[in-house]
């Protein structure tokens, strides 16, 4: 439903579109672009250039960028522009889902951030925190949600959230929330909105299968694609070693020392393994901290909010910040444990590189992980490189071994024989009584081919 809904361009392919070239040519509120202007944002991004003059239209757009791009604007501002005065018991006219609390926050404040100096009221809605005071908030009336599906679906199902005059739905991070998990919530919260919304739904990933999906809830939807074939930023750098799992924290202390990172984020497979490694990285050096979804979200906003203000350095974390969430200073990713999904590991590194900058990763491989590795190398279309550090070549050495089995291999004879660990070394105590880092490294399951010469 829209202003402008009868003039609805037909489809037409994305590339006959004229991004707009500046936020002015926009034909934007002085608001807004007073709002850009505070926020910095002195010309659009392409994602932005090409949703936002169509969004405006009131079209529905299925826009694929990658992350650290600029999605998040690009939905808050055509939503910001049509809003239209607020009516007592007609709110509210936005609704944004997204996968994670964090994320909910985030573009809450971005919400936030460029409705400066108008009346708009952005309320989100996530698990882990009391519903009272968010239905408080509701009750005072709320232009747009942003929400996870749960805690939508909950607020619905007691009253407390109408959407009968929704106007406009954005699915932020598509491919998540059209995955199997999310599907059945996202289908009811889309069944109790209006028919003739607008739909935007913004992600860094839009696979075949979500593409038909979307089509669903979708009408004659303007398809954008700023991201072919390669989601991975090019900027990121990306690096794998190979290491046996016993002595990943080992590597993980020689890895910072040698690579100072001005923020990491370090990623683990398991609440437990991040608990873990968090307590075990507390001990070594400062600024550490962790974040899970087991945390109460209270502890979990602090930690994000340290980590953003950079009190923070070394954050521990599962993939519940793998998605979507931008803090500047991350100059380092890495992957304590290889992501169990290839998804996974793009969303964990685009949490480096953001907006041109330049980022490095590294994933952690053990030497019965080849087929993890492979899947992802093939995902992201590029070879991760080897890196290396001193005293690590006998996990090297093994691996190649195992590698001979399928081609030739290098002599693994050209690596140096293991240094014994001298100064500053770390003490493994605290490793060696910790059980295996994980499942997939347990030993039985070795037969698993590594792909190529190391
Ligand atoms: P995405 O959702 O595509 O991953 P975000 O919306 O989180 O990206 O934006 C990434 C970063 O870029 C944020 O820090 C945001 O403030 C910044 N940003 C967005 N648009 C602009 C712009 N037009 N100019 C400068 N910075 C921008
Ligand atoms: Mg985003």
């Amino acid at each position: 439903m829209s202003e402008t809904g009868t003039t609805h361009p037909p489809t037409t392919p994305s590339s006959n579109h004229e991004p707009a070239a500046s936020f002015e040519s926009m034909g934007l509120s002085s608001a807004m672009l007073a709002a850009l202007e505070a926020a910095g944002y002195t010309s659009p991004t392409p994602v932005q250039a090409g949703t936002i003059p169509l969004a405006l239209k009131g079209v529905d757009v299925m826009a694929q960028a990658r992350t650290g791009t600029g999605k998040t604007a690009a939905f808050v501002i055509p939503i910001l522009e049509r809003l239209t005065k607020r009516k007592k018991g007609e709110e509210p006219q936005a609704l944004v889902l997204v996968p994670t609390r964090e994320l909910a926050v985030q573009v809450r404040d971005e919400f936030t951030k460029l409705s400066q100096g108008r009346k708009v009221r952005t309320v989100a809605l996530y698990g882990g925190k009391p519903l009272k005071g968010q239905i408080d908030k509701l009750k005072r009336g709320a232009d747009c949600v942003v929400g996870t599906p749960g805690r939508v679906l909950d607020h619905i199902s007691r009253g407390t959230l109408n959407l009968e005059h929704l106007r406009i739905a954005v699915l932020d991070e598509a491919d998540r929330m059209l995955d199997i998990g999310f599907r059945p919530d996202i289908e009811k919260i889309l069944r109790r909105c209006p028919k003739e919304r607008q739909t935007l739904l913004l992600s860094a990933t839009v696979p075949p299968p979500v593409a038909r999906l979307a089509q669903r809830y979708m009408t004659n939807p303007e398809t954008l694609n700023f991201s072919p074939a390669e989601i991975t930023v090019d900027t990121i750098d990306q690096y794998y070693f190979t290491v046996e799992p016993n002595r990943k924290f080992e590597l993980l202390l020689k890895l910072l020392e040698r690579e100072q990172p001005q923020q990491a984020i370090i990623f683990c497979r398991t609440k437990r393994e991040t608990d873990r490694v968090g307590r075990m990285l507390a001990k070594k050096v400062e600024g550490v901290d962790c974040i899970h979804g087991d945390l109460p979200q209270k502890a979990r906003d602090r930690v994000m909010e340290a980590f953003r203000a950079g009190r923070v350095r070394f954050l521990v974390a599962t993939d519940v910040v793998g998605r979507g969430i931008d803090v500047s200073g991350i100059s380092h990713i890495i992957n304590y444990n290889i992501p169990q999904f290839s998804d996974d590991y793009v969303h964990r590194v685009g949490r480096t590189g953001r907006m041109g900058r330049t980022g490095v990763a590294y994933t952690f491989v053990s030497p019965e992980e080849g087929n993890e590795l492979t899947r992802i190398e093939m995902r992201i279309n590029q070879l991760l490189k080897r890196d290396e550090i001193e005293g690590f070549h006998t996990t090297a050495a093994a691996v190649a071994e195992s590698a001979v089995v399928e081609q030739a291999a290098p002599p693994p004879q050209q690596q140096q024989p293991a240094e014994p660990v001298t100064a500053g070394a770390v003490p493994l105590a605290p490793l060696l009584s910790s059980p295996p880092a994980s499942p997939s490294a347990a030993p039985g399951k070795r037969k698993k081919k590594y792909r190529r010469a190391l």
